[in-house]
Protein backbone atom coordinates (compact mmCIF):
# COMPACT_ATOMS: atom_id res chain seq x y z
CA UNK A 1 0.00 0.00 0.00
CA UNK A 2 1.05 3.32 -1.29
CA UNK A 3 1.60 5.66 1.78
CA UNK A 4 1.61 9.40 1.91
CA UNK A 5 3.30 11.94 3.92
CA UNK A 6 1.35 14.74 4.83
CA UNK A 7 3.23 17.60 5.56
CA UNK A 8 3.02 21.01 6.43
CA UNK A 9 2.76 23.77 3.90
CA UNK A 10 4.63 26.39 5.79
CA UNK A 11 7.49 24.54 7.99
CA UNK A 12 7.41 21.23 6.09
CA UNK A 13 6.34 19.38 9.23
CA UNK A 14 5.60 16.00 8.63
CA UNK A 15 2.14 16.00 10.31
CA UNK A 16 0.44 12.36 9.65
CA UNK A 17 1.01 9.54 7.28
CA UNK A 18 -2.19 8.00 5.48
CA UNK A 19 -2.66 5.92 2.41
CA UNK A 20 -3.28 7.58 -0.75
CA UNK A 21 -7.29 6.70 -0.80
CA UNK A 22 -7.81 7.48 2.68
CA UNK A 23 -8.71 10.89 2.17
CA UNK A 24 -12.55 10.96 1.22
CA UNK A 25 -12.84 14.73 1.65
CA UNK A 26 -11.54 17.95 2.97
CA UNK A 27 -9.41 17.66 5.99
CA UNK A 28 -7.96 20.21 8.00
CA UNK A 29 -5.01 19.54 10.52
CA UNK A 30 -3.21 22.07 12.11
CA UNK A 31 0.28 22.41 12.39
CA UNK A 32 1.32 22.09 16.45
CA UNK A 33 4.45 23.51 15.32
CA UNK A 34 3.49 27.23 13.48
CA UNK A 35 -0.35 26.55 13.79
CA UNK A 36 -1.13 26.52 9.96
CA UNK A 37 -3.93 25.13 9.33
CA UNK A 38 -3.21 22.72 6.29
CA UNK A 39 -6.49 21.28 4.28
CA UNK A 40 -6.14 17.95 2.85
CA UNK A 41 -8.26 17.31 -0.39
CA UNK A 42 -8.42 13.65 -1.81
CA UNK A 43 -6.48 12.87 -4.57
CA UNK A 44 -8.98 12.96 -7.13
CA UNK A 45 -9.65 14.74 -9.80
CA UNK A 46 -13.34 17.56 -9.56
CA UNK A 47 -16.19 15.23 -11.26
CA UNK A 48 -18.35 18.19 -10.41
CA UNK A 49 -17.34 20.92 -13.26
CA UNK A 50 -20.39 22.82 -13.33
CA UNK A 51 -20.51 24.39 -17.24
CA UNK A 52 -20.25 27.93 -17.69
CA UNK A 53 -23.85 29.52 -17.67
CA UNK A 54 -24.51 32.65 -19.31
CA UNK A 55 -26.44 35.57 -17.63
CA UNK A 56 -28.80 36.09 -19.94
CA UNK A 57 -31.47 34.89 -17.96
CA UNK A 58 -34.94 33.95 -18.80
CA UNK A 59 -37.34 36.77 -18.55
CA UNK A 60 -40.12 35.34 -15.85
CA UNK A 61 -43.09 37.18 -14.82
CA UNK A 62 -42.55 40.71 -16.74
CA UNK A 63 -44.92 41.17 -19.36
CA UNK A 64 -47.99 39.66 -18.51
CA UNK A 65 -50.24 42.15 -17.76
CA UNK A 66 -52.89 40.92 -15.64
CA UNK A 67 -56.01 43.27 -15.59
CA UNK A 68 -58.47 42.24 -12.52
CA UNK A 69 -62.41 41.77 -13.52
CA UNK A 70 -65.03 44.23 -11.50
CA UNK A 71 -67.23 42.28 -9.90
CA UNK A 72 -70.24 43.66 -10.02
CA UNK A 73 -72.25 44.69 -7.62
ZN1 LIG B 1 3.91 24.16 10.24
Amino acid sequence: MESISIRCGSCRRLLCKTAERAIAGVVEIKCPRCGTINSLRPTSPQPERQPERPEKDKDACTGSSITPTPSPG
